[in-house]
């Protein structure tokens, strides 16, 4: 679980305003330093917006909310 679960409440999509969902997707990239680390675990974290579908990535737990 990280962090930004806790807040989704007052996350919302930048291009409508929906309220976004944090879902899990494998990477793509295996060779990461994180996969290293976590030992194996290659998903990520992606904030996806229910009303407009639109995913937002997060990098390094900071969501990345712009408009695109
Ligand atoms: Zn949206």
């Amino acid at each position: 679980m990280i962090w930004i679960e806790k807040y989704l409440y007052i996350l919302q999509c930048p291009s409508c305003g929906g309220d976004l969902e944090l879902k899990e997707y494998p990477k793509k990239n295996i060779l990461n330093v994180d996969n290293i680390i976590n030992n194996g675990n290659n998903n990520e974290y992606k904030l996806l917006c229910k009303k407009c579908n639109k995913i937002y990535d997060i990098v390094e737990e900071i969501p990345i909310l712009l408009k695109k």
